[in-house]
């Protein structure tokens, strides 16, 4: 059935049932839902005397705490929109998404205002700052405990709004009651930017609601699960996968500020998750983490990964180690997360062609067909690869202020993913690699993928990520960007000879170059483009040299 409220109202109906019940764990505190629902409104009421209402944009920027929460649940009860910014982002960048979407407000940690208040704010239309710490929602004796905190400069700007104390002074009022309908818009979702400028997805009440409740009846989610955040909440992972789904199922979300194995390790001892969902590099962090095999993993029964290709040696090594099956869900911000999934219990079939690891079946409502490459008004054969076009409630209303973006991303109300991909007589998808990542050597179509499936299988090779450099014969060759294990060592030559034993002749790379550890997204996807870039510009520097 399609979702009839709209995201915050599914909110208050989980608090109204499990007002007791945790709704996060941060670190070794909980906050329940009863007491999420205090703050939020505490803090739509802030926002309401600011001049806050329906249609307004309220960014923020921070990482994964529960002020976070406070944040998107107050917002939405004003009916205003959310804005997730990247913590990551840099003076420029903040300004781009800030004036993009209008933000009337910014909520941003203490610790980042410094980026925030130098240059970025007088070239914007926000109105009002709230600043946030930390560790303001920890308990007094626990704030030491948290050994990731950043050092806060702990300075207060006068025209700032401390969002904790604002909060403490205004629980038990009530903010004035906006009606949120399930086709309002609750997020615009900025993609991070690979084809051209940043755009804001314009996601619905009605989108999230639809694809958290997949998650939560295809991973069969009841109220014994717990929810393991492992992708950054302003990622559409994270929204859907991690807050949407906790909040529909009134279950617990596991938080902590920053990606640390370590400090994942303890908390999923402590608080027992059973599901998550993040990219495969978090997967391979965990199992490449020494303390990894003395942890008790037992109760991370439904893990799945999204947002890049895996490996399929990587789901066999991960099940050798820990018993645990990674099942491979595949989505896009456009999509508010998954369109395929493998079912939770099934194992995905490998394509014998490619060598690529399912990434499922359809979820419900979604419609998805393979369309030719350069034209997508034709449907490719049966077996043949094509461009993925997709169709269902999950698939956002087009951009923020880009009518241009959002009509060549539509094809007749099909979106057209970018990603090519096959589909078997089982009716089971494999992505075969992403349009623009595709190389061509010498006329030849190489998926970066296929390469990197084999490196995986080398027993030295912790990361891979292959990309096409350009070539005065060729056109372009295969250069494979490569970390190690601890421990293991190999040559180059080695590499590139285990490689052309296994591939045919125009695909092996034919230079492989180490680096300790591989740029990533903040998401865990590994930064293809940058090394791409990096690589391109080199090759150019050699040939006019
Ligand atoms: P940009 O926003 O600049 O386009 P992006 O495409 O990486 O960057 P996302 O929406 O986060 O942004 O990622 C969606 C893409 O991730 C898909 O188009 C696909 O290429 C890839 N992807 C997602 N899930 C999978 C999967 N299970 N297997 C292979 N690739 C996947």
């Amino acid at each position: 059935p399609l979702p009839k409220l709209s995201m915050i109202r599914y909110f208050e109906e989980s608090v109204k049932r499990y007002p007791d019940r945790a709704a996060v764990h941060y670190f070794d505190h909980s906050i329940s839902y009863q007491e999420l629902d205090d703050m939020a409104e505490a803090f739509a009421v802030l926002l309401a005397e600011k001049g806050v209402g329906k249609g307004d944009r309220v960014a923020v920027y921070m990482q994964n705490n529960p002020q976070f929460l406070i944040a998107q649940y107050g917002t939405w009860k004003r009916g205003a929109i959310m804005v997730p910014l990247n913590p990551m982002f840099k003076e420029k960048e903040l300004e781009y998404h800030l004036n993009d979407s209008g933000a009337k407000v910014l909520i941003c940690l203490e610790s980042l205002y410094a980026t925030v208040a130098k240059e970025v704010l007088p070239m914007t239309k926000v109105e009002h700052v709230v600043t946030t710490n930390e560790a303001d929602l920890l308990p007094e004796g626990m704030k030491e405990s948290v050994s990731l905190l950043n050092d806060s400069d702990k300075q207060r700007f006068a025209e700032t709004i401390d969002m904790m104390e604002a909060v403490q002074k205004r629980l038990n009022q009530q903010a004035p009651q906006e009606e949120v309908t399930p086709e309002d818009i609750a997020y615009l979702v900025y993609t991070s930017g690979t084809t051209g400028l940043p755009k804001g997805a314009k996601s619905l009440h009605k989108n999230i609601a639809f694809n958290a409740e997949v998650y939560r009846t295809w991973m069969q989610l009841g109220d014994e699960d717990c929810v393991l955040g492992v992708a950054p909440l302003f990622h559409i992972t994270g929204i859907v996968g991690h807050i949407a789904v906790a909040t529909l199922a009134g279950i617990p979300l596991v938080l902590f500020h920053r990606f640390d194995v370590k400090e994942m390790l303890r908390l999923v001892e402590k608080w027992r998750p059973t599901f998550t969902v993040g990219s495969i590099t978090v997967y391979i962090a965990l199992m490449n983490h020494p303390d990894a095999e003395k942890c008790d993993l037992s109760s991370l029964k439904k893990c799945y990964s999204g947002g890049a290709p895996i490996a399929p040696s990587i789901t066999d090594q991960f099940m050798e180690k820990f018993g645990i099956y990674i099942h491979n869900i595949y989505g896009l911000t456009e999509s508010n997360s998954p369109t395929h999934a493998v079912p939770f219990g099934a194992r995905a079939p490998v394509d014998p062609d490619s060598g690529a690891l399912s990434v499922g079946i359809p979820v419900p409502n979604c419609e998805a067909k393979l369309v030719d490459l350069a034209d997508p008004s034709k449907e490719v054969a049966p077996g043949e690869k094509g461009e993925f076009a997709v169709r269902g409630p999950m698939i956002i209303a087009g951009y923020w202020n880009k009518p241009n973006e959002t009509e060549k991303a539509f094809h007749d109300r099909w979106f057209l993913t970018g990603d090519v991909v096959k589909m078997d007589e089982k009716g089971w998808f494999y992505v075969v690699d992403r349009k623009k990542d595709m190389i061509i050597v010498s006329g030849f179509k190489v998926w970066p993928r296929d390469v990197e499936d084999v490196l995986y299988q080398h027993p030295a090779v912790k990361e891979a990520a292959v990309v096409g450099v350009p070539h005065p014969y060729r056109g372009e060759t295969v250069r494979a960007y490569v970390s190690l294990k601890e421990g293991f060592e190999v040559t180059e030559e080695e590499l590139i000879q285990f490689c052309k034993e296994r591939m045919a002749d125009y695909k092996y790379p034919r230079e492989i170059l180490f680096l300790k550890e591989l740029p990533k997204t903040a998401t865990g996807k590994f930064l293809r483009r940058q090394l791409r870039d990096q690589a391109r510009k080199e090759a150019l520097k050699q040939q006019n040299a």
